[in-house]
């Protein structure tokens, strides 16, 4: 094959530890483990992301990333994350999801001029390629993060 293979990494916070891991999405099945205390690393739902971790996770990922930014007090997030959840586990492995806690996290917030929770963002290559604020439902979701495209302009419907 002359093609050379994309890589489709992703990089997370262990949940537990806090240690950045990378891990290869096309072997998911395997149970990734973190490397430093050994437990495991679940991508089937929304992994939490900091202002220490954020730029680890963006650089290091390949794949689509959408960023939840919410808080623990607001009513429309809670509607929000049942949809999130439900997002992260049918595409695992094709998108990465990340909730921020823009209480805990005020440098990200205001980085990313976050004013309305919930404000979802999309991530392509450490960029942000869409944005949206407010609670929307899955259809949208989907629209908004767009088809896979490993490679080449991103599609648009
Ligand atoms: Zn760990």
């Amino acid at each position: 094959m002359s093609v050379t293979e994309v890589g489709k990494h992703a990089t997370v916070a262990c949940p537990f530890c806090a240690t950045l891991n990378r891990v290869d999405l096309t072997r998911i099945t395997d149970r990734p483990k973190c490397g430093h205390c050994g437990r495991p690393i679940l991508l089937d739902r929304p992994i939490a992301v900091t202002d220490a971790t954020l730029d680890g996770v963006l650089t290091g990922t390949d794949v689509p990333v959408v960023m939840d930014g919410y808080a623990d007090w607001c009513g429309p997030c809670k509607i929000m994350a049942p949809i999130l959840d439900d997002f992260a586990r049918q595409r695992q492995g094709d998108v990465l999801v990340v909730k921020l806690d823009t209480d805990r996290n005020p440098a990200t917030t205001r980085r990313f001029d976050i004013r309305a929770i919930p404000t979802l963002i999309v991530f392509r290559h450490g960029g942000e390629v869409a944005r949206r604020a407010g609670a929307i439902p899955r259809q949208e979701l989907d629209a908004l993060v767009g088809p896979i495209a490993p490679t080449g302009p991103i599609g648009r419907s």
